[in-house]
């Protein structure tokens, strides 16, 4: 069998793309300017919700809402143990506390245990949408909105006592385009952030979006979207191309801001890719989700990701597979095998308790055990729209190959 080389997550980059950078090169502007605000733009079309603030990336962004909302030292914000770990460090980045709940068995947390983790010092919780698949929001929404959880919530700050109950601010980082119950994400907790890292589904190399959704009767979005981007760039009242225009050059910095802003470079990227991501990207990683599931389903060994029901469908980011009844170990000498194939996979994702940072500061993998299952058995397959069939057929073949080579040797 010939040998095919299949990188993991290459970024989608077409004719499309390089022109419309090079139209940001050309144009004199290559910071923050107008292709952010059209990026915005699209992003509000795309998901229905109005006011959309585009910063440098998803861990930015996570941080800034979560300083928005006043999460400082003392603080407790709920994640799940089964993330990337910016989702954890945004939050000890302001001085607040993660406190971890395990997953359930489609990779998302244990909204039960969420509840149970609670306590008057919980001033957020941070949903993620692993792999694409939404969280419950509905079950989330309504243990923040329990009379007994909203009674025990200490607010500080202004905004907190306006929302009067604990945050949901999802990381979305791996689910636009996503839907749950018939709306798109960005329409269920209280901020959305995607991310647009260079894996992501849609990118910008660098960088991230912030859907502000909160309740509209108390709270005004476009004021809270210009407080957003205000904070993100230095807290200076006026940014750079409004100061590069006319007599514009005399400004004010009115906040300790951050320096989060996103480059019309790199908006250039993501404009070209969120332009066709509904037409071609979606649908395309959407059949490889499929065929694999066609192949896969066929081996009684394969357990397949959750993908679509009635109340969901998934951005289709990640494809995780895990294999019954194997061990870490068995797992890692199956990824092993099918390395020496030319294919390149991955795990999505090592539950933060397995990492130095949070096990010196007490997190044990023995609390997480469901994670932990998930993670010891995951295997993470390419998902991208340059795969063909001949490729998806290539790639479950080594897999097949490499899961017997590993059982027949015990
Ligand atoms: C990629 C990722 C992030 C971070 O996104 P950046 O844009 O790189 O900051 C956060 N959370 C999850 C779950 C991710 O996969």
């Amino acid at each position: 069998m010939k040998i095919m080389s299949i990188p993991f997550s290459p970024p989608f980059i077409d004719e499309d793309i390089r022109k419309e950078v090079l139209n940001a090169l050309d144009s004199g502007w290559i910071t923050s300017g107008p292709r952010v605000k059209e990026l915005e733009q699209m992003i509000a079309e795309q998901t229905g919700v109005n006011q959309i603030a585009c910063c440098n990336s998803a861990t930015s962004g996570l941080m800034l809402l979560l300083h928005w909302y006043g999460v400082t030292r003392g603080d407790e914000v709920i994640i799940p143990a089964y993330t990337y770990a910016a989702t954890a460090l945004a939050v000890m980045h302001l001085g607040a506390k993660p406190v971890m709940v395990d997953c359930g068995p489609d990779f998302n947390m244990d909204v039960s245990k969420v509840r149970k983790a609670i306590t008057p010092h919980t001033k957020a919780i941070i949903p993620v949408d692993i792999a694409g698949w939404p969280c419950d929001y509905a079950a989330i929404l309504e243990v923040v909105n329990e009379p007994a959880v909203r009674k025990q919530f200490s607010a500080v700050t202004d905004v907190q006592r306006k929302l009067g109950r604990i945050l949901i601010l999802a990381d979305s980082a791996h689910s636009i385009g996503a839907n749950y119950r018939g709306k798109p994400m960005g329409n269920w907790a209280d901020f959305t952030v995607f991310s647009f890292h260079a894996v992501k589904n849609i990118t910008t190399a660098e960088g991230g979006a912030m859907c502000i959704n909160l309740p509209a009767g108390d709270f005004n979005h476009e004021e809270v979207y210009r407080t957003l981007k205000l904070w993100s760039l230095n807290g200076q009242t006026k940014d750079a191309l409004a100061k590069s225009q006319g007599a514009g050059w005399k400004y004010d910095i009115v906040y300790p801001g951050f320096k989060m802003n996103m480059p019309d470079i790199c908006a250039a990227i993501g404009l070209a890719q969120l332009r066709k991501y509904k037409s071609l990207i979606l649908p395309e990683r959407e059949r490889v989700f499929k065929t694999y599931n066609a192949l896969l389903g066929k081996q009684p060994w394969a357990e397949l990701p959750p993908f679509q029901s009635d109340e969901k469908s998934s951005s289709c980011h990640v494809y995780a597979l895990r294999i019954k009844d194997i061990s870490e170990a068995q797992r890692d000498a199956i990824i092993d095998g099918i390395a020496l194939t030319g294919v390149s996979v991955n795990v999505h994702f090592q539950p933060l308790p397995l990492l130095t940072i949070f096990r010196e500061r007490g997190y044990r993998m023995s609390d997480y055990l469901v994670a932990y299952d998930a993670y010891s058995r995951e295997i993470s397959l390419p998902v991208y729209p340059e795969l063909d069939q001949e490729k998806i057929e290539y790639i479950v073949k080594t897999v097949v190959d490499a899961y017997n080579g590993v059982m027949r040797n015990g």
